[in-house]
């Protein structure tokens, strides 16, 4: 580790500063292939979401930006703020906050204490340790519960204790391994409306998970990762514009239809749902089967549709598209 930094953020050619460098990673736990020449940048002030199916090595990357993995010499760089994750360890830590998919918190202290623990870790004195946890009690909504027992907290209020504990330190750019795996509807909406405040302030979110719906209302830009390789780095625009392979509609029909799952497989489309059901999830190539095509097999196997929509839009449609299924 160096004693001094004098990296300044790389700023790209459009004049926007660069968060997170990532340039050809690769990363492997003994012979397993992890990461596969990852390359991605995100800018500051982005929510950025890092999306891919399970193993896609969403966690060894958010793990080597967060300096807890040490990259591998010579299997390329990562970056945060200008700074080399393995040369300036310590400024890289200084800035940035993890929160990992899975974290211990201390079931038998408060909140209060569990919060002042981290923040006495960091040497705040006790003065500034009152402001700062009054501080993220309320940023994470937990004002109310400062002096309960973490092991009495709900799963999404103790998502939201993590949040608060990684907030301590003030950091510019969060590292979220996948926060609201596990939370219901509600505990997600508002954990994603802690995010958009704490974006509003001007940190820099990096956010991973499989949850694609949530994200593509979040984020202002994507990595789409699949088996250590990206398949997309860009902004929500550049995602929008992507050229689109598969369709995927809602088919609503009035009543059971036997044989519909035959008569849809005849003409090359996939069909989600059991017989009996009235609820069809179809997806077909849009270069091979057109959708008047589809509807022509419905009707023929004599059902009675009250509703045909189109399903995928945005991140999740790019995210079928640019990833295998059956990972791992
Ligand atoms: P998930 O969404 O399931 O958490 P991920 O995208 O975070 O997956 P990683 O956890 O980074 O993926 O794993 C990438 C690959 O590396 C997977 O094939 C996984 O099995 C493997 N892997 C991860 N950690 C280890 C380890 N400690 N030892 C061996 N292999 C590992």
């Amino acid at each position: 580790m160096t004693d001094t930094t004098t990296s300044e953020p790389p700023v790209t050619e459009a004049g926007r500063e660069v968060a997170i460098e990532v340039h050809d990673l690769c990363y492997s736990y003994r012979k397993k292939d992890a990461l596969n020449g990852v390359t991605f940048q995100v800018h500051t002030g982005e929510i950025h979401g890092f999306v891919g199916p399970n193993g896609a090595g969403k966690t060894t990357t958010l793990k080597i930006l967060a300096t807890l993995l040490q990259p591998q010499p010579g299997k390329g760089t990562a970056r945060v703020y200008g700074m080399d994750v393995d040369q300036e360890r310590r400024f890289v830590r200084e800035r940035i906050a993890y929160m990992p998919d899975h974290f211990s918190a201390y079931r038998q202290m408060t909140v209060h204490e569990f919060l002042d623990f981290f923040a006495a870790a960091y040497g705040l004195s006790l003065a500034q340790r009152d402001v700062v946890i009054h501080d993220v009690l309320r940023l994470t909504d937990l004002v109310g519960r400062r002096d309960e027992f973490v092991k009495s907290l709900s799963r999404g209020m103790q998502q939201r204790l993590g949040l608060a504990r990684v907030l301590v330190n003030d950091p510019d750019l969060l590292l979220l391994d996948e926060p609201a795996s596990g939370l219901d509807p509600r505990a997600r909406i508002e954990l994603m409306e802690i995010l958009q405040e704490l974006s509003g302030m001007g940190k820099t979110i990096f956010i991973s998970s499989h949850i694609l719906s949530e994200l593509s209302d979040l984020c202002d830009s994507f990595t789409i990762i699949d088996q250590g390789k990206v398949r997309l780095n860009g902004s929500k625009a550049e995602l929008a514009a992507l050229g689109t392979r598969i369709s995927e509609y809602v088919l609503e029909l009035e009543s059971p239809c036997p044989g519909l799952r035959d008569a849809l497989g005849g003409v090359g489309v996939e069909c989600e749902a059991r017989e009996g059901e009235t609820r069809w999830l179809v997806r077909f190539e849009r270069e091979l089967v057109s959708t008047g095509v589809v509807l022509g097999a419905v009707l023929a196997a004599g059902a009675d549709p009250v509703s045909f929509q189109q399903n995928l839009t945005g991140l999740k449609q790019a995210f079928m598209e640019l990833t295998t299924p059956g990972v791992d």
